[in-house]
């Protein structure tokens, strides 16, 4: 039988699957024969049999490497209900059970060994590998190596020596988001320069898209729910550890089967609770960005942002847990004012180092520019991956094409009014002045005074956290680093004297509400 024949028979006779999918069969093939190869897929495309059919049908044992314990877990307990000799070491394990493992590898029985990286790069362990049979390398999760990505785990940088180290094993690196940047990065640090680059299309064509405009988030999510999911099994991403357990709560008030899951949890919970997700129906898991990386449920029909992701890598693999079984499935985000400043100040006056900071601003900005887009979504997330294709006719976008309004002139007042309180004050205050609220605040700095004291009142409260949301998502404001103020960048100051016009998202609910009236 040839190499592909035999791949096919394994994946019929030992995974129970008819066909491959996608370009499966052609990286198998290619990883079995001894190449490298770097594997892009979409979260849910297959990645697992890409490596493991190779592990199969080399002689040795398969050294896998992943950055999460439970993944691991997961993956063994699954090979081993196929028959399938594997093992993982990690922190966890008795010098015992650790000993056992190592002597199945040496004796050539094992076929893939799970460990994370700072394992893998002990004088131990590679002593070990040096002395026994390994077939191959795979790198899963392997953006974790790109300060690029939205994951970087020092930890992989260490991986570049395997190349050195085991010059004639095969290497297969994988992940399910790499932008080009992510891409390059990865290909050097891994010395992946000869790899063979297998490059899936990241269109998740069940998946309908849709962000909505924050007005009571957890009010939306139930409404969500109800409507249109009930009964259905889904996560519910959140920012913090309290929002976890606050809006878990909240579900569950309402009749809603929602368990919590966070890193502050106790282990044996949050075990628990992920063990109950995989194995009951209807379950919706409410978490943080902790929940999810090797999740395999294939029925999840929703998955749900209360909070604005960081990235749009970040979503894109969030929003991937959905309809890894095809059948349509929803992404659904809410996102407001509060995120966009709250996201921003935290890059602002974080910690990190100024070139680190630049990364997370463009990454924030592409996911704002998602959120903001009247175009397609899907589009322009298939853009953002290096990927032309048409307006999908499954997102919020495309289904009821958002109005825009002429906001230019509501525009020039919000960035005159941030100007003229002197660039220091948060969204809300600004609001207060522009709509000509003598507030406490607003009476001690003066500002009923200033020439943009209640020039807004053409605009609702909500219209102008609208307006201002839009304009920071547009970098024509800024968040300064100290107090999280709002600033005017240099790209406003066209708009600012009118050389510029703008149309935003949405009619402000004013105008809405006169155009109402005025019907009737
Ligand atoms: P990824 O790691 O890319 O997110 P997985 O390897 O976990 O994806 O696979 C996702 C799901 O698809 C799993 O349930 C897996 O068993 C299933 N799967 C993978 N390849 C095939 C195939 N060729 N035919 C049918 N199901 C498949
Ligand atoms: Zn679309």
């Amino acid at each position: 039988m040839s190499l592909p024949e035999q791949a096919l028979s394994l994946l019929q006779s030992i995974f129970g699957y008819e066909h491959f999918r996608g370009r499966q069969a052609e990286i198998v093939a290619h990883v079995a024969g001894g190449g490298d190869a770097l594997v892009l897929m979409p979260t849910g495309g297959g990645k697992s049999l890409c490596f493991q059919i190779p592990a199969l049908l080399r002689d040795g044992c398969a050294v896998v490497v992943s950055p999460l314990i439970a993944l691991m877990q997961d993956q063994v307990e699954g090979l081993h209900q196929l028959g399938i000799d594997a093992a993982f070491l990690n922190s966890t394990q008795t010098l015992d059970e650790t000993r056992e493992v190592e002597r199945r590898f040496m004796a050539g029985t094992l076929k893939l060994l799970y460990v994370a990286p700072e394992r893998l790069l002990t004088p131990r362990f590679l002593g070990l590998l040096e002395s026994g049979p390994v077939s191959l390398f795979a790198i899963d999760e392997a953006h974790c190596v790109s300060q690029w990505g939205h994951d970087f785990r020092p930890e992989y940088i260490g991986l570049s020596l395997l190349h050195e180290r085991f010059p004639q094993v095969p290497r297969i690196a994988l992940t399910a988001t790499a932008d080009a940047a992510t891409r390059a990065e990865i290909v050097q640090r891994l010395a992946l320069e000869d790899a063979a680059q297998f490059v899936s299309s990241f269109d998740r064509p069940n998946i309908r898209y849709r962000i909505v405009e924050k007005d009571n988030a957890r009010k939306q999510l139930l409404a969500f729910i109800e409507r249109e999911h009930e009964g259905d099994a889904g996560i519910v991403y959140c920012l913090s550890r309290k929002r976890v357990e606050d809006t878990a709560q909240f579900l569950c008030d309402n009749g809603i089967a929602a368990l919590p899951y966070h890193a502050g949890m106790a282990a044996e919970l949050r075990a628990r609770n992920q063990q109950r997700f995989l194995r009951e129906d209807g379950i919706v898991m409410v978490a943080t960005i902790a929940f999810g990386m090797g999740i395999d449920k294939p029925d999840v029909r929703f998955v749900a942002h209360i909070d604005l992701p960081k990235s749009l890598e970040g979503y894109y693999q969030e929003t991937g847990r959905a309809g890894r079984d095809g059948l349509p499935s929803s992404a659904w985000l809410a996102y407001g004012l509060n995120d966009v400043m709250q996201l921003k100040e935290m890059i602002e006056g974080g910690q990190a180092p100024g070139a680190q900071k630049q990364v997370e601003r463009q990454k924030l900005n592409a996911m704002l520019g998602l959120a903001e887009t009247v175009a397609c979504r899907r589009q322009v997330i298939l853009n953002y991956f290096g990927e032309a294709s048409q307006p999908c006719g499954n997102c919020d976008n495309c289904l009821t094409p958002p109005k825009t309004w002429d906001a230019t002139e509501a525009a020039r007042k919000a960035l005159s009014c941030v100007f003229r309180t002197g660039q220091r004050f948060g969204a809300g205050h600004i609001i207060d002045v522009l709509l000509g609220k003598s507030t406490d605040k607003v009476k001690q700095h003066f500002h009923d005074q200033v020439s943009t004291f209640g020039i807004g009142s053409d605009l609702s409260e909500a219209g102008w956290r609208s307006v201002l949301r839009q304009l920071l998502a547009a970098g024509f404001l800024q968040t300064e680093p100290e107090f999280g103020g709002l600033q005017l960048t240099d790209t406003a100051r066209p708009l600012l004297r009118g050389e510029l016009a703008l149309h935003l998202r949405g009619l402000p609910e004013k105008t809405r509400d006169k155009r109402g009236s005025d019907k009737k």
